[in-house]
């Protein structure tokens, strides 16, 4: 029996934000439109579909703010000529601390924005001349910029009334917000497709690798093969897989992060609150008879000891909605993304707990979450420093685009662009080869990534 064959110049393995994002690229920036995004599903309907969409230039590390900013002022700029489709808005990230000016945290803040960091903060204490401007706009065009530390608790007290008392320090990180991942998707593959790019429903099982690439799919038709010139791994959480496809091992875990929607019906969250972020670690109350039943548990048994700080919260949709969202990314255990999701029954109550010590009024909801509450997850692709990889791979030929841990709807942009430039020989950005295998050659930059306590995963 002979297998149907097709040919393309460029075929992307995975249609999540990512693919379509090199696709993207590819064909605006670099006129390569003889381009084909192969999936097995939807186009952005597995991780992409879960993502919580929020955007920030906070990191630990000033090549992480560089990418995010370029990510960022690349999404402004789909923003603008889209008539901001993609529903972009900025009203920043709120990192929230009971710790009375944690002067380590505010040099972790001065050493992730760099070079720039002295002219980006401005600090607010008792009698200090800064105005700190609360996030009245949600535009991203007037919302200010920068970072406001706010060390004042009666500032605090004034602007954010829904948090408890006992908060000392709010980080306000200004260039942060959230965006519709989706609509960007969408936008993106009607570009490709205008352009003469093509989507193809398939599962890359194999791929042959010579002068040019064979690529052994299976469709609802059978077994067809696709010969491509050039070939971009952008598999998401099968990544790994897909570089095995080649002989190619990439160092990357896949950790299982969950999130819960719902009706906020008892207003516990205001519907300007920037994202906001518990930085403090804590034990959660239990009952005697809770802790026996987790205890027996020992995929249950983590809750009982001390949580990390991370716990988020943030209105979802427009100012008149009344859904919230609420994360905890504390579990660390790698998972399989071959096998079922493995949601864990235990997490809207514990993500709960976790945000009603910040926001006391979502415990009004302890053991009664409103029906339709919606509880969903998908996996952080992560190398151990928690940085992407993006540019070469080992097999000529090929690239990649993935390990986009939390933070694949915000570097979408940047990530398809900086991809594609590889690709084409063109102009790169400074950052661009310490995001791509080359920095595992850099002994002295891994060995600071390695030892920094913070990783950046929210
Ligand atoms: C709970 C959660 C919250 C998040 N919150 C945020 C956030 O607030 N902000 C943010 O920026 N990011 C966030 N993220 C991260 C973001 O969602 C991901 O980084 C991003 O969606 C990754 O996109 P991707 O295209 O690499 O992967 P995916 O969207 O998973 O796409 C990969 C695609 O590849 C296809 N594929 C894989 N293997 C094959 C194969 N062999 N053959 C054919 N097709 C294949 C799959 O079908 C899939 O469609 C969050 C993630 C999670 C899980």
């Amino acid at each position: 029996m002979t297998v149907r064959e097709e040919t393309t110049d460029v075929a992307i393995v995975g249609a999540g934000n990512i693919g379509l994002a090199v696709a993207y690229y590819l064909v605006v920036r670099h006129g390569v439109t003889n381009v084909t995004l192969v999936d097995s599903g939807d186009p952005m309907a597995m991780t992409s579909a879960q993502s919580g969409e929020n955007y920030r230039n906070w990191w630990p590390h000033p090549t992480m703010t560089a990418y995010t900013d370029h990510a960022i002022d690349l999404l402004e700029e789909i923003a603008e000529a889209s008539g901001n489709r993609i529903h972009m808005n900025r009203r920043g990230y709120a990192l929230v601390t009971r710790r009375e000016r944690p002067e380590d945290l505010i040099a972790e803040l001065y050493k992730g924005y760099g070079d720039g960091g002295t002219g980006q903060i401005r600090i607010h204490e008792g009698g200090s001349a800064a105005i700190y401007h609360p996030p009245i706009s949600a535009d991203w065009k007037t919302a200010p910029d920068s970072v406001d530390v706010i060390v004042d608790r009666n500032l605090i007290r004034s602007h954010f009334p829904s948090l408890a008392p006992d908060v000392a320090t709010i980080f306000h990180i200004r260039r942060a917000g959230d965006i519709s991942g989706q609509q960007l998707g969408q936008y993106m593959l009607e570009a490709v497709r205008n352009a003469g790019g093509r989507i193809k429903r398939a599962a890359v099982e194999s791929i042959d690798a010579g002068s040019t690439f064979a690529l052994n799919l299976r469709t609802t038709e059978g077994q067809t093969k696709l010969r491509a010139d050039r070939l971009v791994n952008a598999a998401g959480p099968f990544f790994s897989k897909v570089a095995n496809m080649l002989g190619e091992d990439l160092p990357l875990s896949y950790i299982y992060q969950q999130k819960i929607a719902f009706e906020d019906r008892e207003g516990a969250i205001p519907r300007d609150l920037p994202f906001t972020i518990d930085l403090d670690g804590q034990e959660l109350a239990w009952t005697e008879e809770e802790r026996e039943v987790l205890a027996c548990d020992p995929d249950a048994a983590l809750l009982l000891r001390q949580l990390p700080g991370g716990v988020h919260r943030r209105p979802e949709g427009s100012p008149d909605g009344r859904w919230i969202k609420l994360g905890w990314a504390y579990n660390t255990t790698p998972g399989d993304p071959e096998g079922e999701p493995p949601l864990d029954p235990n997490y809207p109550d514990v993500v709960l707990r976790g945000a009603s010590r910040l926001h006391p009024g979502l415990r009004a909801y302890l053991g009664r979450l409103p029906r339709g509450t919606r509880h969903y997850g998908g996996y952080y692709a992560m190398t151990p420093e928690n940085w992407p990889l993006i540019g070469p791979m080992r097999t000529p030929g090929a690239f990649m685009a993935g390990a986009l841990s939390g933070f694949g709807t915000m570097a979408a942009t940047a990530t398809g662009a900086v991809c594609a430039a590889w690709m084409t020989g063109a102009e790169l950005p400074a950052y661009a080869s310490t995001l791509s295998l080359d920095r595992y050659a850099d002994a002295v930059l891994m060995a600071e990534l390695h030892e920094s306590a913070s990783k950046g995963v929210l």
